[in-house]
């Protein structure tokens, strides 16, 4: 069946649920619509949210039954990941190796998470009495995500939501709905009713979800601008939130480092998914010496990767994923060029229909341009020099973003202590991106509020209950 043809339905207690209301979908590749989605309207939402309250007080009590269950989520998406990665290829635009990647990914990140332990403390236990420290669920928890990883970013939620005991609706976004829609209907015989409600619709769906009463926890994925509204709408109701916000990564290249041995893994990290990463590198800053040689290593590499339709075969990077977002990266290469930099690479639209971006290089350009100073989420990258790695970890971190960073020297002990004073969740050496299912990803200052993944991203789905018992 063509997508154009198959029906893309909300899960709303364990049933397929269409709208009177739809909104279309584009396939970036051509910026044309292909598919319709479904707009939850209020009274849907309510339901949802019912169906998601009345399953609760049954699904937080059996711990092993919810272990079970998220194992037979991951075999439900890895049964049909080429199938659903393809869906995701037409709204997203990444390949479709990347596509299926990410359901693969999201069935281990469900595995693993099946066997994360929910922690019992126990802080005192005497002749005089017993004091543990235990995890309870929240309840509902609103989950709200963005466009660029939508179902691996969905499952980050919802897997420990789901562990720890709590129900969920969630809500992808407008642009990339139907993959998050598709895989509310894999999962649909395997939860049980109301324990995942997908709902989809544009912006204002998400602000009914943060201001909806039965909400007890808010675990949001998005632009820093959208996340304070979020925690503004969490206010009035102290909802609990987790916030995962924007980036503007830097990557402070060391001078004994030899830029062919580098270039690559740099490349990638900053080009990975068209740019569109919260945590891809957003900013280099190059050592003088080492500077000429390695824009040049980029802009070769930015030359030569393969740009295309997700579904084309051999293709590395897709297209922009919207109109919006194409617009503004334009709009900040303009701006940087303008400014005076050097365009090493690219630079301009790549001319075909859809929303395609040459892989730009940008070298001579400094903070107070635009594309230094924001987040560009986009295949365009700034190449900055500096003489004194002082001033370089200075003007990383003079910024409000926070979310990761990396440096990159042959002397890994050396990288390792400049790493640590990245004002940043996630500093990583010699390599960028690396996102672990056990490791705790969040980001500090205004990117973000919380983590996700490993415990601690299971332990942001609970809230500690005392349990001081008495004894003789
Ligand atoms: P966005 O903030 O525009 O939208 C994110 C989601 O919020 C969408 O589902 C949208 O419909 C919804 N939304 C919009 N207005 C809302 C409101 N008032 N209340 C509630 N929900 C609302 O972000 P985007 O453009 O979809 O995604 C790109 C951004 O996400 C980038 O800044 C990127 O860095 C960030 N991001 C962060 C992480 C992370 O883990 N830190 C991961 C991926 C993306």
């Amino acid at each position: 069946m063509s997508e154009a043809a198959q029906a893309f339905q909300m899960t709303i207690d364990g049933k397929a649920v269409a709208s009177d209301q739809g909104f279309g979908v584009i396939d970036p590749s051509t910026g044309r619509v292909f598919a319709q989605a479904p707009e939850c309207s209020r009274a849907q939402l309510d339901a949802a949210m019912e169906s998601s309250a009345a399953a609760f007080p049954l699904w937080r009590r059996d711990e092993a039954k919810r272990r079970q269950v998220l194992r037979d989520c991951a075999a439900a998406l890895r049964a049909r990941a080429t199938e659903l990665g393809r869906i995701l290829t037409q709204e997203q635009g990444k390949p479709l190796a990347k596509a299926v990647g990410e359901f693969y990914g999201a069935a281990v990140w469900f595995d693993l998470t099946a066997g994360l332990e929910i922690p019992v403390e126990v802080v005192q236990d005497d002749a005089a009495k017993r004091v543990e420290v235990r995890r309870r669920p929240f309840g509902v928890v609103g989950a709200i995500t963005p466009w660029n990883f939508p179902i691996i970013l969905a499952v980050w939620k919802i897997a420990p939501a789901l562990l720890a005991g709590n129900t969920v609706v969630i809500k992808p976004s407008p642009f990339t709905p139907l993959s998050t829609l598709a895989l509310g209907e894999a999962l649909r015989d395997v939860l049980p009713p109301g324990v995942l409600n997908v709902v989809s619709g544009g912006d204002a769906l998400g602000a009914w979800i943060t201001g909806h009463p039965a909400v007890r926890k808010i675990s949001f994925t998005g632009s820093v601008e959208t996340g304070k509204k979020v925690a503004a709408a969490a206010a009035p109701d102290l909802k609990r939130i987790t916030l995962e916000l924007g980036g503007n990564d830097p990557a402070i290249v060391l001078p004994d480092v030899e830029p062919a041995r580098i270039a690559e893994r740099l490349f990638w990290g900053a080009f990975e998914n068209s740019g569109q990463v919260c945590s891809a590198i957003k900013r280099v800053y190059v050592h003088e010496d080492r500077y000429e040689a390695l824009l040049s290593e980029l802009a070769q590499r930015a030359r030569a990767v393969k740009m295309g339709g997700g579904l084309e075969a051999g293709v590395q990077l897709g297209p922009i994923n919207n109109r919006p977002q194409f617009e503004r990266v334009c709009g900040l290469v303009e701006d940087a060029v303008k400014a005076g930099a050097r365009v090493a690479a690219g630079g301009a639209p790549a001319g075909r229909e859809g929303y395609f971006f040459q892989p730009t290089i940008l070298g001579d350009v400094a903070e107070g341009v635009r594309i230094v100073d924001e987040e560009q989420f986009g295949p365009a990258l700034p190449v900055l020099t500096y003489r004194d790695v002082e001033d370089a970890v200075e003007r990383a971190n003079a910024t409000m973003f926070g979310l990761s960073g990396s440096v990159w020297s042959g002397d890994t002990g050396r990288a390792t202590e400049i790493a640590a004073r990245l004002e940043c969740g996630t500093a990583w050496v010699n390599q960028h991106l690396d996102i672990l299912p056990t490791a705790p990803f969040g980001g500090a200052k205004w990117s973000g509020i919380g983590v996700e993944n490993g415990r601690w991203g299971l332990l942001g789905f609970t809230e500690t209950q005392t349990i001081d018992i008495a004894k003789g």
